[in-house]
């Protein structure tokens, strides 16, 4: 549980009651269950219902920010009307806005292919070719074999360091673009492209989104999902299935008169 009660309470202020909300969402382990296998992952028909109806608000716009690629995360959610951020943010497709951070290229096919290859003897490795940038998933890696699996990825990243970055996330390395970009500049790109004024409320639940959350600041709500300690983020619920019970209470918010 632990900030369940203060989020009601904050979202229950006056400047938020009077705003219309732009509700960015990550989807691996926000919005969806975390599971063995990426490809795996999907929406619940009970989230789905929900999105539906915040979307059908006028005084709420959705966007979905992943660290997936675009199109992976398009098809995943599949949801029309929602304002969607792939690659972490790099990669913005919505209502009117289609846009791709212009200094970032996409990753040379030949790197995953080579590094796919350094990955051979690993059994349970998982490369995710992202266009802009590429996961590598040990979910289902032996623990044994964990160590030799990072030894090689950075290894095979070293030469390109001012390019790309090396995250953790859970389970995941995240290779990045350097260019400093994270889905809270995402989500200030979209709520700048709203007329009028909109607060911004960003959900996610991996040391990835803290980037987001630092970024954003006070200008937005910022929730981490976990059992985590520390976080940048003002509040903390820890488990998933709240995110679910807040989507609910956003659905049920008295409609702005304004619209
Ligand atoms: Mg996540």
């Amino acid at each position: 549980m632990k900030d369940w009660t203060r989020v009601q309470d904050r979202l229950g202020k006056d400047d938020f009651l009077s705003s219309r909300i732009l509700l960015g969402l990550d989807f691996d382990g926000t919005l969806s269950d975390l599971v063995g296998s990426p490809e795996d992952a999907v929406l619940t028909p009970g989230t789905r219902r929900l999105l539906r109806a915040l979307i059908s608000r006028p005084d709420i716009r959705v966007a979905v920010l992943s660290g997936r690629a675009l199109e992976d995360i398009k098809r995943r959610v599949g949801l029309r009307g929602v304002y969607y951020a792939g690659n972490h943010g790099l990669q913005i497709h919505g209502p009117g806005l289609e846009w791709t951070h212009p200094h970032v290229g996409r990753l040379d096919a030949s790197i995953w292919r080579q590094l796919e290859e350094d990955l051979k003897g690993i059994p349970g490795a998982v490369v995710e070719p992202k266009r802009l940038g590429l996961a590598v998933h040990y979910r289902k890696v032996p623990k044994r074999y964990v160590r030799r699996l990072a030894d090689r990825v950075r290894a095979r990243f070293m030469g390109l360091r001012d390019r790309y970055r090396i995250l953790r996330g859970k389970k995941t390395f995240d290779i990045r673009s350097t260019v400093p970009w994270d889905k809270g500049h995402a989500l200030d790109a979209i709520r700048k492209r709203l007329t009028g004024g909109w607060k911004g409320l960003f959900i996610g639940d991996d040391l990835t989104d803290e980037e987001g959350f630092r970024t954003l600041g006070p200008r937005a709500l910022t929730i981490r999902i976990g059992q985590v300690k520390t976080s940048a983020a003002q509040f903390v619920l820890s488990h998933r299935g709240q995110v679910d019970r807040l989507l609910e209470s956003l659905a049920a918010r008295p409609l702005l008169s304004r619209g």
